[in-house]
């Protein structure tokens, strides 16, 4: 496993030098020497290992390493810094625009000053009607036609024929066109209970570091342990608080369910002091269940109703009795 590792790694990094190589050997240096000045030389330039510096001057040249016909496009990587803004753009031997003039403060967002790697589109073009055919130098000059370079150090020159969409399909890499390769971000674990935290990630091309939002990191209160605030009354439930054990932010809740009671003694409530309400003499209660006591009522109303009845009936026949009993008694003494 350990072998793979290490087999798959060297291949990363085999691929990784191998896309620098090929970003490299896409783009042709210009030159930045004394020898490669165009057709305008800045006497007071100052030439070094890594390209040139110019305190004040109103334009400096060089050559480009190839004639650029008129319509071609030229992609121009220039890395450096200035002291204000300033312009570029190819031109025919000096005297004659052979393309579009870019603006630094344009071409690079924001950019008044200080340092700059970017990658400007050219196409050859005779934009002053000067019979310009092609293109065979780079022009630096001052940001308007009557101010100055000011401390304009260039290290990088270089060009590609064709724009970035050849350029990438040609396999460039060059970050300034292709955007960084950045595969892997790491938390920086600053993720805060409400706020999301930030990650960087590392380009694997040029070693830029870029550092963004960590979307969705905030992690969230920690509500560990919930503690009563003994503040439930007779009729309202109480509450109960938790301290986030990371910020200290705290979280207050109901306790549903939690309200006391009346506690009556003698009639009145001994933790609120309220009266208790006097209970009624149930007829509520006998009007709820109206059926069942009427019935009873009715029952026995009409039971007794006819015990009554049977009781004149006796007496009735007992009378009945008793009379013809006493008319018999008449009759046989009549007769005898
Ligand atoms: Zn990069
Ligand atoms: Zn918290
Ligand atoms: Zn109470």
């Amino acid at each position: 496993m350990k072998r793979i590792l290490s087999v798959v790694t060297v291949l990363v990094m085999l691929f990784a030098f191998a896309a620098m190589a090929s970003a490299d050997d896409l783009m042709t240096p210009v030159p930045l020497t004394q020898d490669n000045q165009g057709s305008f030389i800045a006497d007071t330039a100052v030439f070094g290992e890594t390209g040139f510096t110019l305190a004040d001057a109103s334009q400096i040249s060089f050559k480009l390493p190839q004639e650029y016909l008129l319509g071609e496009t030229v992609l121009v990587h220039i890395k450096g810094s200035a002291d204000g803004n300033f312009r570029v753009f190819l031109e025919k031997n000096g005297w004659d625009r052979a393309s579009n003039i870019i603006n630094m403060s344009e071409a690079v967002t924001g950019y008044e000053s200080g340092a700059f790697d970017v990658y400007i589109t050219f196409v050859v073009s005779d934009e002053e009607a000067k019979g310009v055919d092609l293109a065979n130098e780079i022009n630096f000059k001052g940001p308007t036609y009557d101010t100055n370079l000011v401390n304009l150090s260039l290290e990088v020159c270089e060009v590609f024929h064709g724009d970035t969409e050849a350029y990438k399909a040609a396999g460039g890499t060059a970050c300034g066109v292709v955007g960084h390769t950045i595969a892997e971000y790491v938390s920086n674990g600053d993720a805060t209970c409400t706020e999301d935290g930030t990650k960087t990630g590392v380009c694997s091309i040029c070693g830029y570091e870029e550092t963004v939002t960590d979307e969705g990191s905030a992690l969230g209160h920690s509500f560990a342990e919930y503690v009563s605030n003994d503040d439930a009354t007779c009729e309202d439930d109480g509450t109960e608080t938790a301290t986030c054990s990371v910020c200290g932010e705290t979280d207050t809740r109901t306790v549903e369910g939690s309200a006391l009671g009346h506690n009556y003694v003698d009639g009145v409530c001994a933790n609120c002091g309220e009266a208790e309400p006097v209970e009624e003499e149930e007829p509520a209660p006998a009007d709820d269940n109206a059926e069942t006591p009427a019935n009873a009522d009715s029952s026995s109303s009409s039971s007794s109703s006819g015990s009554a009845t049977t009781i004149i009936i006796v007496i009735t026949a007992v009378v009945v009795v008793a009379i013809i009993a006493v008319a018999v008694v008449v009759l046989k003494k009549k007769k005898n």
